[in-house]
């Protein structure tokens, strides 16, 4: 999808159709625009030890301090740390507060001027927002938008590093499962 036909479709919704579509947003899976509100359930999963490393999926990690507000692990294996933020594009903001307002004033297509008085950010903040939410929209539009009917799940790769082969062809690291959803190549996150 263009992403430039998808700013002209929005100017033609209606507002309840706006906060439709925002509430899709909000749904997508971790690697693409997320409010934290959606961060909830990836929080959950860390909190309860049912998470992964963010780095390289390892299922064993340990509570790490706190980094810019968020509870900060630390993984086991490969001994980086990481937050329910790690690999959004939300990592390392310092108002995350203000996502979900600032999420709704975009879509209401409101300038940066506006979105900075109304949030009482500075206007370097409000354009870095808008740079990051743009560009992991346009991550999205290489799936064809898919994301948005299979945003309940994010599949990893079951790591089996360091475990011999046996059941199955082995694969290059990074490589794609040849099933789609659940099978025994893939964990639901
Ligand atoms: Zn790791």
């Amino acid at each position: 999808m263009d992403l430039l036909k998808m700013k002209q479709g929005l100017s033609s919704l209606s507002e309840a159709e706006r906060l439709e579509l925002l509430k899709e947003l909000e749904q997508l899976s971790v690697h693409s625009v997320t409010a934290p509100k959606s961060q909830d359930s990836r929080r959950f999963l860390l909190d309860n030890k049912l998470g992964c490393c963010a780095h390289c999926s390892h299922p064993k990690y340990v509570k790490f301090g706190i980094d810019k507000g968020s509870q900060r692990y630390k993984c086991k294996s490969c001994n980086r740390s990481f937050t329910e933020y790690t690999g959004t594009w939300m990592a390392g903001l310092q108002r995350k507060d203000k996502i979900d307002d600032y999420l709704a004033l975009m879509l209401q297509e409101k300038s940066l001027d506006n979105i900075k008085e109304a949030l009482s950010i500075n206007k370097k903040t409000a354009f870095d927002w808008r740079h990051k939410i743009l560009a992991s929209l346009s991550e999205n539009d290489k799936d064809d938008f898919t994301g948005i009917t299979e945003s309940d799940e994010t599949f990893f790769l079951n790591s089996e590093k360091g475990r011999s082969v046996t059941h199955r062809e082995p694969r290059k690291r990074g490589g794609s499962s040849k099933t789609r959803g659940i099978s025994n190549d893939q964990v639901a996150v």
